[in-house]
């Protein structure tokens, strides 16, 4: 898929869709900072230039090594991991729009986006309901706590939660009460959103929308874009230098976000997602079915900007360097979180975040003219629940 010639005037056309589109986040801001690497014997070694330098380190001896950037979104938010606000960035005030009392959303029993739900719902003065997948736990820890501090948790057991959307509604429907109403958020987006004042009525009735696991809608995608767009406006990035963005996938919809922003700012800007919780086929899947629901949602901007519009291609999807199950944490990694830690003052976690940094890394030290530039999408309370699973890798201090 590439952007059309003229792009200079779609570019702007994106740019002001995104400057006329409500917002959760205040601003998109995010600090970048830059890594060095620092070959050493037997592996590598990492430093923080933006940070020690700030602080009167480096002596100079950086120079020359790779270097890789990171944009700091762990640090959006202390609660609600990263590319989780930047998912809800443009969903919930589309909801508040509509007049959302209440809200219904499903996750895995340690599940970011449950936990970013409720925070940023509370935080809008609308009501979370969650469903989490299994048994209460008996210490609750990381986005589990989260979750039953800001929100309504309910579990299910896993058969329930087999049948998920059947699951979702009939809680909602049970939430809404008998005067109250129900409504898939999927479904009111793109739809003529006349603001109906007076849906919040007077009678107290409930209005209640189904968000669905993941959050992984054409919503979710704009609040990627607008990230992409603040990140294209840094000085650091040349006019038309090329850059090359890595990321770790779930579902692929940041990256896919990531791709489509690309493109549709004209940018020389590529994206690589590491998948970690599903086939190609499938991501390839996914990212097909995005962007054609982008392409319904918004035509204006979709045909302005893209030429061959094939659907496919936008992601380059990648394997992690040690393939596994989802979930599993391999010997040594917890070790290498660590070591980063300790170098960069950056919290990686086992399951995401270190597979973007590894595939960062090995990109910076290749011989690719584009900067490389790692989204850093947070995950840093997974470590509370993942402590808890991997107790005895985290309990040694002293590293090799
Ligand atoms: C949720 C999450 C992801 C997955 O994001 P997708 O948009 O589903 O690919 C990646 N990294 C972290 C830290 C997450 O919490």
């Amino acid at each position: 898929m590439r952007p059309t010639p003229a792009l200079a005037a779609g570019g702007r056309t994106v740019a002001s869709f995104l400057s006329a589109t409500e917002w959760m986040l205040p601003s998109p801001a995010t600090q970048v900072h830059t890594i060095s690497v620092l070959p050493s014997r037997l592996e590598f070694a990492f430093s923080n230039l933006t940070t020690s330098l700030r602080n009167g380190g480096g002596n100079g001896s950086e120079t020359g090594n790779p270097k890789f950037q990171i944009v700091r979104d762990d640090l959006l938010h202390p609660l609600a991991n990263g590319n989780k606000a930047r998912k809800l960035d443009a969903l919930l005030p589309v909801l508040r729009h509509c007049g959302a009392t209440d809200i219904v959303t499903c996750g895995g029993c340690q599940s970011a986006h449950a936990a970013a739900v409720a925070v940023h719902c509370a935080e809008w003065g609308i009501r979370p309901h969650i469903l989490l997948r299994g048994e209460q736990l008996d210490v609750p820890t990381g986005y589990n706590l989260i979750s039953l501090m800001f929100g309504n948790v309910t579990y299910a057991s896993r058969s329930l939660y087999a049948q998920r959307d059947e699951m979702l509604y009939e809680h909602a429907i049970k939430v809404a009460g008998c005067s109250g109403t129900v409504m898939w958020a999927d479904e009111i987006i793109g739809k003529d959103l006349g603001l109906d004042e007076d849906t919040t009525d007077g009678n107290g009735s409930r209005k209640v929308m189904i968000v669905k696991e993941g959050a992984g809608s054409v919503q979710a995608l704009l609040g990627v874009m607008r990230l992409l767009e603040y990140l294209s406006g840094l000085t650091l990035f040349g006019k038309d230098e090329k850059v090359h963005i890595v990321v770790d996938s779930g579902t692929g919809t940041t990256a896919v976000g990531l791709a489509l922003g690309a493109v549709c700012l004209g940018l020389q800007w590529r994206v690589t997602g590491v998948m970690l919780a599903d086939t190609l086929e499938r991501y390839k899947q996914r990212e097909r079915s995005l962007v054609s629901d982008f392409e319904k949602v918004f035509p204006q901007i979709y045909h302005g900007m893209v030429e061959d519009a094939t659907h496919d291609n936008l992601v380059q999807w990648v394997e992690r360097f040690s393939p596994r199950r989802f979930g599993k944490v391999l010997e040594g990694e917890i070790a290498m979180c660590r070591q980063v830690a300790q170098q960069t003052g950056i919290l990686l976690d086992p399951m995401y975040t270190l597979a973007a940094w590894e595939q960062a890394v090995d990109l910076c030290c290749g011989d690719s003219a584009a900067k490389v530039l790692m989204i850093h999408t947070g995950g840093t309370l997974g470590l509370f629940g993942l402590a808890q699973r991997y107790s005895p890798q985290f309990t040694t201090g002293e590293q090799s």
